[in-house]
């Protein structure tokens, strides 16, 4: 087993490669899918997947998309509303997609990894969050195992002992909670007052439970934030101890997020206060034991992330890092996306649409992309950039039939720049990312990225920092 990696900051490269790019939780991104991929598709795909022959574990999404009010910063696609009968027709709908979409698995296929997203997913009443789950169980097979990822997300303004007592009778072993930051100026700009007394009672209700797993989602960038009020968050995220914390850049992107344009652009911190936020976040948290996984996660050094990171089992999928290789990913909802062999498909991000399309008798997909061999040998480089900084040039040769060097001419004079810079150091059969580079993995795997290059694109991704 290996020390896990370090990271370094270094504020002028930093600012150098602040620009837009992709996340990498697929590739190609979904912005490269495309309509017109039908349910004979999506059955090739699942009858032609490695994963179908052996009956491999499976990984599922389901997207809950209701919220009760908007908060300002969100980029999710989601549905704001306080009637519960659109809420209860989406689930009818949903349960219908769960019937249609289990036709395709073989029941034998245990699903070790679930995830829940929205969305509030605990806007849902009990008795429908419970009907899901039976759904579910019903089409494909949930476990018990202890080595099961089951987690959803939390706002903590909606969810008392009682739900989360009934999230762990169906089997979720771990929780996300939205916190964001705990100033009141910045809780009042960004539309979501949740005083850290309500997130302080759902942790505590959430150890005493025994989830095995909590995480923190934080953001740096909101409105009003200050690199003083943003340290006191962070002190008190500390004090708690989540097992592992997401820190996401705000990205202010009004002209794609309609409740975005609530929020005052004199009011977001400067490129300037951005930086010095995230160098001051990353500080304090690897000062205080949290290891630096990829991007913009952190875990303690006991989560199974670190573990994973350290033996080289760390992975990325559209639920971000995972210690899951490559499993087929069965979509539930609007807007979710699933991968089954060679296919990614979305379905459609309309409630209405999606509704529509169930109540017609079919899979609610709206576009997707089957994978190329060249998408499959870039999509592998970037998973070793993204989760073990490093690319083994022999093992891709071997696994593809390539000659690196040849095969990858042009992305190796990128990578020379950035090895000039000290992002990465090159070696003979072996790119690796130096400390700083790390903290610009993003950067270092678009070198690989045969899709970029227009700026219509670039301004539906986030920045870099
Ligand atoms: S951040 Fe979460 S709770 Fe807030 S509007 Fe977006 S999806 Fe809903």
């Amino acid at each position: 087993m290996m020390d896990s990696p370090s990271v370094a900051f270094d504020r002028s490269i930093m600012h150098r490669y602040d620009r837009a790019g992709p996340r990498y939780t697929s590739y190609p991104s979904a912005l490269q899918f495309r309509p017109g991929l039908d349910a004979g598709a999506y059955a090739e795909a699942v009858e032609a997947s490695p994963g179908a022959l052996d009956a491999a574990p499976l990984s599922m999404y389901v997207h809950l998309p209701f919220c009760f009010s908007p908060c300002f910063y969100c980029g999710c696609n989601k549905v704001v509303t306080r009637h519960l009968n659109r809420v209860d027709s989406y689930v009818r709908h949903l349960l219908q997609e769960v019937s249609y979409r289990g036709a395709y698995f073989n029941r034998n296929r245990v699903v070790q990894q679930l995830h829940f997203g929205g969305g509030t997913p605990t806007f849902l009443p009990k008795k429908l969050l419970v009907e899901l789950m039976q759904r579910i169980d019903r089409h494909f097979q949930l476990t018990d195992s202890e080595t099961r990822d089951y987690s959803i997300e939390i706002d903590p303004r909606g969810a008392d002992r009682g739900v989360l007592q009934l999230l762990a009778a169906l089997g979720f072993n771990r929780i996300s909670l939205g916190v964001q930051d705990f100033d009141d100026d910045v809780q009042r700009a960004i539309n979501r007052v949740q005083p850290i007394e309500t997130v302080a009672k759902v942790y505590d209700a959430a150890r005493a439970i025994g989830f095995s797993s909590i995480n923190f989602d934080l953001i740096y960038g909101l409105p009003n934030q200050t690199p003083a009020t943003f340290a006191a968050t962070l002190d008190r995220v500390i004090d708690m101890r989540p097992d592992r914390l997401a820190v996401y850049g705000y990205a202010h992107m009004p002209g794609r997020f309609k409740a975005q344009r609530m929020i005052r652009e004199t009011d977001l911190p400067d490129p300037e206060t951005r930086l010095t936020l995230l160098q001051a976040t990353i500080d304090k948290l690897c000062a205080a034991g949290y290891v630096y996984i990829g991007l913009d996660h952190f875990a303690l050094s006991t989560d199974s992330l670190v573990r994973a990171l350290d033996d080289g089992g760390l992975h990325r999928n559209f639920q971000g890092y995972t210690t899951h290789a490559n499993r087929d990913l069965v979509n539930l909802g609007m807007s979710a996306i699933g991968q089954v062999g060679s296919l990614y498909m979305q379905n459609h991000r309309s409630l209405n649409d999606y509704e529509k399309a169930i109540a017609l008798g079919e899979l609610p997909s709206a576009r997707g992309a089957w994978m190329s061999r060249d998408d499959f040998i870039r999509g592998d480089v970037i998973q070793g950039i993204m989760c073990r900084g490093a690319v083994d040039m022999t093992e891709i040769e071997d696994r593809y039939q390539i000659d690196f060097s040849r095969y990858f001419s042009k992305e190796l004079l990128r990578l020379r720049l950035l090895s000039a810079d000290g992002l990465v150091v090159l070696s003979a059969g072996h790119i690796k990312l130096t400390p700083v580079g790390r903290l610009l993995m993003r950067n270092v795997a678009m070198s690989f990225d045969a899709y970029l290059g227009g700026e219509a694109r670039s301004a539906q991704m986030s920045r870099a920092i």
